[in-house]
């Protein structure tokens, strides 16, 4: 069992829910933070009890400041700092070049630290995309970025492999492994939300007053946690080189409002009941970034397995009904959206 877990980008969406379930059952934690003196004391209220068990590190992706330390005395890394904006940038590289360098800085800076087990947080973007011909998808799928993919998905996949690459050449004695999840909702505990949370807020605050004909595979940040905690415990053999999807089912976003309103009728009210024609999509996305994104999914079935994680690590993932009735209420309690 590991007692000691780097987790990088501590003020995450994701790595929050993991350094709770880490501290939970007892481990030590190192983070990583981009601004120390704006996240520590953030992070510090969130952990008020954890005192020495958990040490913050000022370290960016981008540079090599601060990783040494960050590692030292972990015996394993959990990977999640990568940049994840809601926007499509000007420039690719802003996505591409921190995801790929960050991951194997991290790599480097872990292994000579003699950390033996290090789990990358992907994607299902390196799994799902760049397929036209499929719309399932499993732990074997990798993404065809040479197909022109969207940045964020080039980002991941190209991390994820040269992760891959880094650790067969220069650490194979590592214990490798990736989580991949699809997009993750769940109990946000702060107002920083997460591009995948952004979506139930614009959802249910009234911003959207139709919904596109687009869908999405549906996780539970709390799965996602549990399965990066599970793969940093689990026998090394079990995990080496494996790829752990967190998905449990693809939703249409009409299904996806559908189920907000069965699920929590009272907070529901402003959640768009019509359909966005397509055509109104294809209007505005050379206007709305945010459409430019959707016009490239509507209709597109990619519906990822999860499978495989639950068989491997042995649990079972949280309903999806039940993670974006979760999603909402925390949204509302957080006074993110007025009920
Ligand atoms: P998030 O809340 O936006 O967290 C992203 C984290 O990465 C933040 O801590 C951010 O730090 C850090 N980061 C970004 N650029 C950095 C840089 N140059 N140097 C250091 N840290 C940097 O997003 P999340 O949902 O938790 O995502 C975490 C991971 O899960 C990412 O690898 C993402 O690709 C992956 N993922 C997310 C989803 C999803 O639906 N949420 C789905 C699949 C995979 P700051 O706070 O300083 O910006």
């Amino acid at each position: 069992m590991v007692q000691t877990v780097l987790v990088t980008g501590g003020t995450g969406y994701i790595a929050g829910e993991l350094i709770d379930q880490l501290l939970e059952a007892g481990k030590n934690v190192h983070t990583t933070v981009r601004h120390a003196a704006k996240s520590e004391p953030r992070l510090r209220g969130r952990w008020p009890d954890a005192g020495e068990r958990l040490k913050v590190f000022q370290a960016d992706l981008m540079s090599d400041a601060g990783w040494a330390e960050a590692n030292a005395g972990c015996d394993a890394v959990a990977h999640v700092a990568s940049p994840f904006p809601l926007a499509v940038p000007r420039n690719k590289d802003e996505l591409i070049v921190p995801a790929r360098e960050g991951t194997l800085r991290a790599l480097r800076f872990a292994k000579e630290a003699g950390v033996e087990r290090f789990v990358q947080t992907s994607s299902a973007a390196a799994i799902a995309y760049g397929q036209p011909e499929k719309d399932h998808f499993d732990h074997t799928d990798w993404t065809r970025i040479e197909a022109g993919v969207p940045p964020y998905i080039e980002s991941k996949t190209v991390a994820e492999k040269a992760a891959r690459d880094w650790v067969a050449e220069n650490a194979p004695e590592m214990v490798f492994c990736s989580v991949n999840p699809v997009a993750v909702f769940g109990p946000v505990v702060n107002d920083d939300l997460s591009t995948s949370i952004e979506m139930v807020k614009l959802m249910s605050d009234g911003s959207i007053p139709a919904i596109p004909n687009m869908g999405i595979s549906v996780c539970d940040v709390r799965d996602v946690a549990k399965t990066h905690a599970a793969a940093l415990d689990a026998p090394a053999d079990l995990v080496r080189n494996e790829r752990f999807p967190t998905a449990t089912k693809f939703m249409w976003m009409t299904e996806m409002a559908d189920a907000l309103r069965a699920r929590a009728p009272e907070l529901a009210g402003k959640v768009a009941k019509r359909k966005m024609p397509d055509w109104i999509v294809k209007m505005l996305a050379p206007f709305v970034p945010a459409m430019k994104q959707v016009r490239g999914e509507l209709g597109n079935v990619r519906d990822v397995s999860g499978h495989h994680t639950e068989e491997v690590l042995g649990f079972t993932f949280i309903e999806p009904e039940q993670t974006l009735e979760d999603t909402l209420r925390s949204l509302v309690t957080q006074g993110i959206v007025k009920a």
